[in-house]
């Protein structure tokens, strides 16, 4: 089995793994860099050789994983796209926003070469997406079954627990597997239950290891984190400014607006309207019209029934007043330039009635990373376009993570028991502690960590 890791960078960066298996190939999830720009944030798709590309394999729609999905089509244009029923529901949402987000990017920030890709080209695209339900078998190849004179490994999608539609990924050979974790989540959120790969056995491993950098407290847990949240939602509506939670349109916004009309239902938190971006109702409403079929808690809470949600429109986030305890569940969880998290930040940070509660994953060199990194009072440099900023606001930090702690993901592997494993989606310290465990707690099994482009045999 021959893998090669696409992604340009050696952290979170873009998923994207090629695999050859049985001398057919497929690409494993096609993402785009958050912190790059332009076709520096692309998989090097160019170093995977020449030969024909069978499938592309989405694990689930974050950017990061299927961002750069149109120009992956145009390099291997006789892949066929697979991924879960749910996720078919979302990925073209999330791609035609991509396109919007990077025409925006051209204008205001000069990025000559965006769009890199178009809405007409996704229109092109869409027909070879195919949707497929959790635990299928599915010969992925068997299109060019002819062309390979082999028969077709097979796929399966595994519940992943991390947003809708997410998955791992199980591929068969003749002789061997190899499974693909994408992004997952080992404990119960708000809506999603937990991950389902109890069955999961594999030869060879592709694991994500995010939070391998993290250790969890002893005495954590969830409900107590929860508990901190709403005192500190109380705190800030007693000096009467705004709270804003930061949030990735694409399920940490759902589990947020699931917790807090939870929390309104029970009488913890007073009944008011919630803000929210037009990309964020969007997957609210498939999050609400998929409840029934979705592998979660709570299949009887409709969002758009239980909370009043009001959609920010364009230009608001610049002029409304930010007082009386208004609540907003706003992209970009990283609060990137050009979103309305962003534009908020720059009207809160300097302003002590304000408060900002940071729900998950930022990223160091991204402005809610700088934001996170400054002390009280302290002057710092924002974003390029927002400059500096002087740190006078409520920032706090809840651990209400997507992703499977390292414990779990530890226990995993022990599970999973393959010869090889190769890890990625987590920045050096994060591999190097998941390295370091595994070569202690089984000696046997080859740990990777692979640099962009390199070819690693296994
Ligand atoms: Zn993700
Ligand atoms: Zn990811």
């Amino acid at each position: 089995m021959n893998i090669t890791n696409l992604n340009p960078d050696s952290d979170i960066g873009s998923s994207a793994w090629m695999v050859e298996l049985d001398e057919h190939r497929i690409l494993l999830d096609a993402g785009m860099h958050p912190k790059r720009e332009g076709l520096d944030a692309v998989p090097r798709y160019g170093k995977s050789g020449t030969h024909d590309v069978d499938a592309i394999a989405i694990s689930h729609c974050h950017h990061d994983h299927v961002g750069s999905l149109p120009l992956a089509c145009r390099q291997f244009p006789k892949a066929h796209v697979l991924m879960t029923e749910l996720s078919y529901l979302l990925i073209e949402r999330v791609l035609h926003n991509s396109v919007n987000v990077m025409t925006r990017q051209r204008d205001e920030l000069g990025i000559r070469e965006y769009p890199l890709y178009t809405h007409d080209e996704l229109d092109d695209i869409a027909a070879h997406f195919q949707g497929f339900k959790y635990n299928r078998e599915v010969e992925w190849s068997a299109y060019h079954k002819a062309r390979a004179g082999m028969p077709s490994p097979t796929l399966e999608f595994f519940d992943a627990g991390h947003t809708l539609g997410s998955a791992g990924i199980l591929l068969r050979g003749k002789k061997e597997t190899l499974f693909y974790t994408g992004d997952v989540c080992f404990h119960d959120q708000t809506i999603l239950k937990s991950a389902r790969f109890e069955d999961v056995k594999a030869d060879v491993l592709i694991m994500e290891t995010t939070r391998g950098n993290r250790e969890v407290p002893k005495e954590f847990t969830r409900e107590k984190e929860i508990e901190r949240l709403v005192a500190a939602i109380h705190a800030a509506e007693k000096k009467k400014g705004a709270i804003m939670i930061p949030s990735f349109a694409l399920g940490r916004t759902q589990e947020m607006l699931a917790l807090l009309a939870l929390l309104m239902r029970e009488g913890k938190l007073k009944k008011q309207p919630i803000y929210i971006g037009g990309l964020g109702r969007v997957f609210t409403e498939i999050y609400d019209i998929e409840a029934a079929r979705t592998h979660r808690q709570h299949t009887n809470l409709h969002l758009n029934d239980a909370l009043q949600l009001i959609v920010l429109e364009k230009g608001q986030a610049d002029s409304m007043k930010l007082s009386g305890g208004k609540i907003f569940v706003i992209t970009a969880g990283m609060m990137s330039e050009n979103t309305a998290a962003h534009t908020l930040a720059t009207r809160m940070v300097g302003d002590e009635k304000q408060s900002i509660f940071f729900v998950g994953y930022a990223d160091p060199d991204s402005p809610a990373g700088h934001l996170k990194a400054a002390k009280l009072g302290e002057t710092f440099v924002f974003s390029p376009s927002a400059g500096q900023l002087t740190k006078r606001c409520d920032v706090q930090d809840f651990d209400l993570t997507a992703h499977a702690n390292r414990g779990d993901l530890l226990e995993f592997v022990g599970q999973v028991s393959p010869r090889a494993i190769l890890l990625g989606h987590g920045d050096d310290a994060a591999r190097k502690w998941f390295e370091e465990q595994i070569n202690l707690r089984w000696p046997k099994i080859k740990v990777y960590q692979p640099q962009p482009a390199k070819m690693v045999s296994v």
